[in-house]
């Protein structure tokens, strides 16, 4: 892996995690943790849309996510902030 390839991804997971936190600040009572396990997330960019994230695999439903072969999404990111926070139901 070269510098530059390194740089890149780090101002990827840097990007998404700030993206994590705007929508943790901005939608943060909406994530709940889900009777079945794991958080719903609402969508950074729809209303009507949230994501099933399990932060014990790190995993979210979004597109993102599962385009993704490593690293997280934001909102797997922003699960992880709202569980920090104390949040869990
Ligand atoms: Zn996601």
């Amino acid at each position: 892996m070269t510098e530059t390839t390194i740089g890149r991804v780090a101002d990827d997971v840097k990007g998404r995690v700030l993206r994590g936190l705007a929508l943790y600040r901005a939608r943060g009572e909406e994530i709940v943790a889900r009777p079945a396990g794991g958080y719903s997330v609402p969508s950074a960019t729809r209303e009507d849309r949230t994501y099933r994230v399990c932060l014990v695999s790190g995993r979210c439903g979004c597109e993102d996510s599962l385009r993704r072969t490593r690293g997280a999404c934001l909102h797997v990111y922003a699960a992880t902030l709202a569980e920090a926070k104390g949040r869990k139901a």
